[in-house]
Formats: structure tokens, C-alpha cells, sequence
């Protein structure tokens, strides 16, 4: 059935932003998120990171989108109507963003969904905005110059740093809440030095990696290395908070230290999915191409990342991308690319290589892709490496936090410790 048109025309990017309209963005990965509002609002944007949840966001998700659409969808609606709703914003000076990634799974789709959501709520007028860099949506895209796709792309490295220092951290501090005032403290100052204006040298990102590390390496840590949990899964589910029933804090009051594979890899994924298009669909050249530039690139920065933290401190750095696609490829094919397709299932042979062999792998209701790539993969891996301890949890409306707690814990009940604890005092 065609999708219902809003009877009125809606404004384009550049009014939005001269009229001042507020524009939501739902939670997805709070750190990262909050450096990117800062730049989005030093270009003129009156972005605001939405951080409601609870019931009501499940509410009004299973009240405006269809009941089988997969879970993050569901949230994200749900939270973005939630919003609107509660009466702190002029709603005829109010528009949505949302992320697509350009591949062949819903989340491309997620926009169209929502448009239907608000007609269906009688908010017509209410503009919905894409960030993408597949070039969708061309007449409600926000403008990707060279300029700004740096500055979101330094926040995506930055806010990987922080997340991967504040998770080894957070664990061992002895002042409780260090590490996460420190993130804050970093979440401003990059927020400000990445804003529009600002000079933006690839040294000076370098030179703030290695602040960073620095910093966090300075706080006080103590006690003898817990058990470390990876958590894998739907990119959505993974790390928002909303999506996940803040599953970081879960585990860490279970007294483990949780491990997360970052966005920038994420990042790199859709830009190595454009190649495998090109390469093993028959589709266009010129596009692999400039993927493929653009992934060597990114795996450079990646590059320069790691080598920082290993020169500068204790902790460990992520693993390349070039290497979780060759651990990956040993299990399944490149080809495998709706969702997370392989990276999913690379990141799982990832940590198990590092030792993290107890993974919570989240998945969402609805989403065939990842049951594939992450449920389906289970079995091979156990076989190639028995001693991992792999749980799928599922999350959906009618799931609930209790049970969701319950399996994990019984996976932390086998939890494997560290053959040799290492204590963690400086
Ligand atoms: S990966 Fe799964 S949950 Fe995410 S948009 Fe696609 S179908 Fe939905």
C-alpha cells in the first residue's frame, strides 16, 4: 500500500535550522552521541540527545508501529513519539533524526516507519530528518559536508577511547565514579574542540588519544582482574542503554568487566559492505571504490589509535578490523551482510581470541539477520573453541528485565575466571 503523504509541505534542512527548530535524536550509544550534539549544535542545529525511558517509550512504540516490526525499530519510535508528547517541546518547532545505513535490512527503512508513526499521531508536520552518508533522502538529509563528516568521525574515534578506557577502568577504581566523571570531563572538551570553527588537524586528534590515555591511566585502579564480558549483537541493542535494559551496569554490579567491540568498526563494515556489493554482486565500481579508499583510511586512524594506547599505557587496545574480517572469514562468508552480517560473528571469534570467553550476545525480536549471524553462529564456535561460554539473550516488548538478568547471571554462574589473575594496582 503507498505510503500516505503528509498533507502539508514540510521544511527543508536549511529552514529547519535558520527557524531553530528542535531536533530529536534518539539514544543509541550515550558517549558518542553527546560529542556529536555539541558539533551538530556549533553548526546552527538545536540538536537534543533524548534520554527518556522506561514503560511509556514501549508503549508508544507498540501503539504506533506494527508489532512485528523488529524491537529497535519499535524503541526508537517509541522514545521519539514519547518525546514529543511530553509537552517540553513547541511541536511546530520540533523534527526527528534518525540514522540509516544505507544496507538491505530495516534499518534503512526505520524512516519511513516513523513518518507513518506520526501521521498516524496527528504530528504531520513534524519533519523527519536522516543522517546518512549513502546519500537517502536527499531532500531531508543533514548536509554531510567533508567538514562535518570529519568532526562525526573523530567523535565516533573519540567516543570509542572513552568507552573502551571507562569500561577497563570503572571495574578497579578506587575513587567510586572516577572513570565516568572523567568521561564526562572528555564528552565536554571534545565536544567543544571538534565544534564548527575549530581547527581540525589530525595531530591535534592524536595528541588528545593520547590525553586521554594518559588521564585514564592516572586514575587510581586496585584488586585482582575480573571476569571480562564481551557483549555482542544488533548494533541498536549492543549499546543503547534503552535497548539493552542498561546491561553495562547490570554486569558491572555482578563484579565483571565488560568488553564492547566499538562503532568505528561498525563504521568500517558498512564502508567493506559497499566493496563486497561491488565485488560479489555485480554492483557499481565506482562506488566500491570510493569505499575502498574510504575503509583504508579508517583503518589507518584505527591504526594510529591502537599504537598510542600501547605506547602510552596498560590497557588493551581494540583489535584491527583487518583482523576480525580474517577471523571472520573463517566461519562465514563476506557475503553475509544485512544487519551486522560478519562482523557479528567476527567479533565473537575476536574476543574469545583475547581471552573474553564469556559473550552475552543480544538480540532483538524481529530481527532475522542477527538471529543468523549471531544465534546461528553459535554452534560452529563452540565447537572450534569449546571453552567459550556464549549466551544469546532476546529483547523484545514482552521480555522481561528479570529474565533477561536471570540468563545472564546463569551464564556468569560458568563464567570462566582468568587462569592467572593479574592485579591491576599502579
Ligand atoms: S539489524 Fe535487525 S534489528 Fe537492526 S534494523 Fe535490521 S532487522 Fe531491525
Amino acid at each position: 500500500m503507498p505510503e500516505q503523504e503528509s498533507p502539508q509541505r514540510l521544511p527543508t534542512m536549511e529552514e529547519i535550522r535558520q527557524r531553530g527548530y528542535t531536533i530529536l535524536i534518539p539514544t543509541m550509544l550515550p558517549t558518542h552521541f553527546k560529542i556529536m550534539e555539541g558539533i551538530l549544535r556549533s553548526y546552527g542545529y538545536r540538536a537534543v540527545l533524548l534520554e527518556n525511558a522506561g514503560e511509556g517509550v514501549v508503549e508508544y512504540g507498540l501503539k504506533y508501529v506494527h508489532n512485528d516490526t523488529c524491537y529497535p525499530a519499535l524503541l526508537v519510535i517509541g522514545q521519539l513519539l514519547s518525546a514529543i508528547e511530553s509537552g517540553q517541546y513547541d511541536k511546530d518547532k520540533l523534527a526527528l533524526l534518525i540514522t540509516q545505513t544505507g544496507g538491505g535490512c530495516r534499518a534503512s527503512n526505520y524512516i519511513r516507519l516513523l513518518r507513518k508513526a506520526l501521521l498516524k499521531a496527528g504530528y504531520g508536520q513534524i519533519p523527519v530528518l536522516s543522517l546518512n552518508v549513502s546519500g537517502l533522502e536527499r531532500d531531508h538529509a543533514l548536509k554531510m559536508t567533508p567538514d562535518l563528516a570529519a568532526r562525526m568521525l573523530f567523535a565516533a574515534l573519540c567516543g570509542d577511547l572513552l568507552m573502551l578506557l571507562r569500561n577497563q577502568v570503572k571495574p578497579y577504581e578506587t575513587e567510586p565514579g572516577a572513570a565516568e566523571a572523567l568521561e564526562a570531563r572528555w564528552v565536554e572538551k571534545l565536544a567543544g574542540g571538534l565544534s564548527k570553527g575549530r581547527r581540525l588537524r589530525y595531530r591535534d586528534i592524536k595528541g588528545w588519544y593520547r590525553q586521554i590515555v594518559r588521564d585514564f591511566q592516572a586514575l587510581p585502579v586496585q584488586g585482582a582482574r575480573k571476569v571480562r564480558v564481551g557483549i555482542v549483537g544488533e548494533i541498536f541493542v549492543k549499546f543503547s542503554p534503552l535497548g539493552n535494559n542498561e546491561l553495562e551496569k547490570f554486569l558491572a554490579g555482578e563484579n565483571a568487566e565488560v568488553v564492547m567491540p566499538g562503532l568505528i568498526d561498525f563504521c568500517m563494515y558498512c564502508a567493506h559492505s559497499s566493496m563486497t556489493d561491488a565485488r560479489l554482486f555485480g554492483m557499481k565500481r565506482a562506488k566500491g571504490l570510493v569505499f575502498a579508499l574510504a575503509l583504508a583510511a579508517l583503518e589507518k586512524m584505527q591504526k594510529d589509535l591502537i599504537s598510542i594506547i600501547r605506547a602510552e599505557s596498560r590497557f588493551d587496545p581494540p583489535t584491527p578490523f583487518a583482523h576480525v574480517e580474517k577471523l571472520a572469514e573463517t566461519v562465514i562468508s563476506p557475503g553475509a551482510k544485512m544487519g551486522e552480517g560478519w562482523l557479528l560473528t567476527g567479533e565473537m571469534i575476536e574476543l574469545i581470541e583475547q581471552g573474553v570467553r564469556n559473550i552475552v550476545c543480544v538480540q532483538p525480536f524481529g530481527c532475522l539477520p542477527n538471529h543468523i549471524v549471531g544465534k546461528g553462529m553459535m554452534k560452529p564456535l563452540k565447537e572450534r573453541y569449546p571453552e567459550a561460554n556464549i549466551v544469546a539473550v532476546d529483547y523484545d516488548a514482552g521480555a522481561t528485565r528479570i529474565n533477561q538478568e536471570n540468563r545472564i547471571k546463569l551464564m556468569l554462574s560458568n563464567a570462566a575466571r582468568p587462569e592467572e589473575p593479574e592485579t591491576v594496582t599502579i
